[in-house]
């Protein structure tokens, strides 16, 4: 279970930040209704995946859905309810998308300073989802109708084979292309966004000072971070120069209680250093934690982390008792410990922690996963197999996680489940021969009408996912 994807296209993120249609768009469409909108979703939430790297750690995406859903309960009702995906990428950029949908790359975590600047970034973004600003920039620009917004969901479609900026909608000719291109936010939405943003922020109890905090630092890191070919924020959010000191005297005016207020980082500190540790370059990770400064447990973890990754195995296993030393308890330092003891060789050791890690934390997800493979390497194939079959239902185009529960169920005697989660792991890994095969076999070994139906299901997915990839 790595994370997964092509490197983003840079105008696939200005046409994504043009993505946000809640009601309003429906009711002014008339035929668009909430109903095409979240089928509109759902296909973007496969996009976002086959297109870019999505963080599928539950300890980082919990935690920054927890901070979106604190947001959400201070903004007034939303048609959708608003998901977040999180993306590895270095650059500091977050947009709103069709249906609620927030993506926040990893740059913004290990580049801000806490939580109060995290929730601020996503306190803007849920902002133009609320104040419609993509819905009212399509309106302006008479992009109206069904038929349009499909047209250019199929022209990010098409477009994105290219993989370049070349292959821009406005290449393929089409009328909705060309009028997506035209979507952006304006200066007015930025300041609008920045207005209630604050609001919400306030009023989920975080601390105001993140907002200006937050602004300030991505003007003056967004040069140096390594987003590659992804526009910064401040592209696709105009005009952070004039928002900071308007967002200062802002702030300035609110009471002292609310203005002094700082949220506990601890949790922020973790999701940091798991993002470090995991989601950079192991190399630099191992320098980060190395530092004379950096002699925390935590820091030990990471380093402990960095180590596995490079594969340095014995001062790593040192790195992590020294880690287990000082918090022996955190059912987190026991995942990872786990998760190197497996890797390493060390089953009944990875078996144990990842069990209890998995008792305690029932939604971690990683700690399913090993503990499904920890077990499996012992022989415990029924524990396995009930384990992995949750971490599937998570996330269930993961062709790493569908194979090793076919091969669990296969063990167990389970030939049509097996061959139809190794048909869906082919076509995840887009080897359609081999999915074909397996689903072949699965149909020979159906038991009746509900092993049909699976089938059935499987075929329109595969298909459906052929048709957003375009192969
Ligand atoms: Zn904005």
């Amino acid at each position: 279970m790595r994370t997964r994807g092509a490197r983003a296209a840079a105008w696939l993120l200005a046409f994504l930040i043009a993505w946000t249609c809640p009601r309003s768009v429906a009711d002014a469409f008339g035929e668009f209704t909430i109903r095409d909108e979240l089928e509109l979703a759902r296909k973007f939430d496969l996009i976002i995946e086959t297109r870019f790297p999505v963080i599928e750690d539950t300890r980082i995406t919990g935690y920054v859905q927890s901070i979106v859903d604190r947001l959400v309960a201070a903004m007034p009702p939303q048609p959708f309810p608003i998901k977040v995906t999180v993306v590895k990428n270095g650059a500091l950029n977050a947009f709103a998308s069709a249906a609620g949908h927030i993506t926040i790359f990893t740059g913004l975590i290990t580049n801000l300073d806490g939580e109060d600047e995290l929730a601020s970034v996503i306190a803007h973004e849920l902002a133009h989802v609320s104040e419609r600003h993509i819905a009212k920039s399509i309106e302006q620009s008479q992009l109206t109708g069904a038929g349009s917004l499909l047209g250019i969901l199929a022209a990010v479609l098409v477009g994105s084979q290219g993989g370049g900026e070349g292959a821009s909608a406005l290449a393929l000719g089409t009328v909705a292309g060309a009028k997506a291109m035209q979507l952006k936010y304006t200066r007015e939405n930025e300041t609008d966004a920045d207005q209630y943003g604050l609001g919400y922020l306030v009023d989920a109890g975080f601390g105001p000072g993140g907002m200006v905090g937050a602004f300030e630092k991505i003007r003056k890191l967004q040069w140096m971070s390594g987003g590659g070919d992804v526009p910064s924020y401040l592209s696709t959010h105009p005009g952070v120069d004039d928002r900071v000191g308007y967002m200062q005297e802002r702030v300035a005016r609110l009471p002292k209680t609310v203005r002094e207020r700082r949220s506990d980082n601890a949790e922020y500190e973790r999701v940091k250093m798991l993002v470090h540790a995991w989601y950079t370059d192991a190399n630099s990770a191992l320098a980060l934690f190395s530092a004379p400064a950096r002699s925390t447990c935590q820091d030990r973890l990471g380093r402990a982390i960095a180590l596995s990754r490079l594969g340095r195995a014995d001062e790593a296993g040192k790195g992590f008792s020294e880690a287990m030393a000082c918090n022996p308890s955190d059912t987190l330092w026991k995942r990872e410990y786990g998760r190197y003891a497996f890797e390493f060789g060390d089953l009944a050791t990875s078996a144990r922690l990842l069990q209890e890690t998995v008792l305690r934390d029932p939604d971690d997800l990683y700690a399913l996963f090993f503990y499904a493979r920890a077990v499996a390497e012992q022989g415990n194939y029924a524990s396995s197999v009930s384990a992995m079959e949750r971490v599937a239902k998570a996330v269930p185009r993961d062709s790493e996680v569908l194979e090793n529960l076919a091969r669990y169920q296969a063990a167990l005697g389970r030939g049509f489940d097996a061959h139809l989660n190794y048909a869906k792991a082919f076509a995840y890994k887009r080897q359609f021969k081999k999915y074909a095969f397996h689903l072949d076999k699965a149909e020979s070994l159906a038991a009746g009408g509900k092993d049909l139906e699976k089938i059935v299901q499987v075929r329109n997915e595969v298909s459906e996912y052929r048709e957003i990839l375009g192969i």
